[in-house]
């Protein structure tokens, strides 16, 4: 890194739950922020706000992650604003939970266009930069349900263990560019997308997780900076996971 430059990181689906703490945390550590959302603008406006109060320089855009073209934008006016990509981080994700025999085509489609197709795109587009540079790191959040699989998300698990050979490949080709790439596999969160489990799912959930309770955000964003930062220079291609104990 020319000396003197803070690290920037881009992440996606930064305007809430998981992606929100990460932004934070990293402006915390030092880096500047780009973030995408897909439509939330008001609650993107409260992260953004939060950031440059810990000192960061930020951008914001509203960018759908399915759509290749708003993806290279995105990327472009980061470089152009806040200078060279360091650290990126994918956090856009949907769910679409249902049985398989009930499941539409939309909602495998949907979820794998997010979630996959998603990762992809960001990740094509910063992925050329780093490499020439011989610097960057890649994080990837994934899902215990895409190492185990989870019973009503054959689409979503399916979408999450996509993200994990995605990542180990990816690892395997741009390691020697001195690009790592890992995985961050959660269990259950305390997010908007967990609160919409409903009580009983949730309850059965919690009574499954050795810590006995749903994670923080802020536990995920924690894991996130200390892959992201030099501290974790040896580690790449690693599925880590940080959710309570329950798949032991
Ligand atoms: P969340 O609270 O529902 O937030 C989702 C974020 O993604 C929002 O910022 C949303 O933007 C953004 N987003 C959704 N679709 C997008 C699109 N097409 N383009 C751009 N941004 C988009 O989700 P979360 O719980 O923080 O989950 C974050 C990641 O962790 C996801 O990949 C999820 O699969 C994974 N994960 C979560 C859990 C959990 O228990 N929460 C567990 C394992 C893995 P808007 O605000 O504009 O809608």
């Amino acid at each position: 890194m020319e000396s003197g430059r803070r690290p920037v990181a881009l992440v996606t689906g930064g305007s809430r739950g998981i992606g929100r703490a990460v932004v934070r945390k990293l402006a915390e550590d030092g880096h500047d922020v780009s973030f995408c959302y897909r439509s939330r603008s008001e609650a993107a406006r409260e992260v953004e706000r939060e950031a440059k109060e810990l000192g960061a320089q930020v951008l914001t855009r509203e960018a759908d992650v399915t759509d290749p073209e708003a993806v290279r934008g995105l990327v472009q006016a980061t470089e152009e604003q806040l200078g060279p990509i360091d650290v990126l981080v994918t956090s856009a994700g949907i769910t679409r939970d249902k049985p398989l025999v009930t499941m539409t085509d939309e909602d495998w489609h949907s979820v794998l266009r997010v979630n996959l197709d998603g990762m992809y795109n960001v990740c094509h587009a910063v992925i050329l930069p780093m490499m020439k540079r011989k610097r960057g790191v890649v994080l990837n959040l994934s899902s215990v349900s895409g190492v185990y699989g989870n019973p009503r998300q054959t689409n979503y698990s399916a979408s999450k263990a996509g993200i994990i050979g995605f990542t180990r490949a990816l690892a395997k080709e741009a390691g020697a560019y001195g690009v790592r790439a890992n995985v961050i596999a959660p269990g259950f969160i305390e997010t908007d997308m967990t609160a919409g489990l409903g009580e009983r799912r949730q309850r059965d959930a919690v009574d499954r997780i050795p810590l006995g309770r749903f994670g923080g955000a802020e536990e995920v964003a924690d894991l996130v900076a200390f892959l992201a930062s030099p501290r974790a220079s040896y580690i790449t291609g690693a599925v880590v996971q940080v959710d309570g104990g329950i798949t032991i």
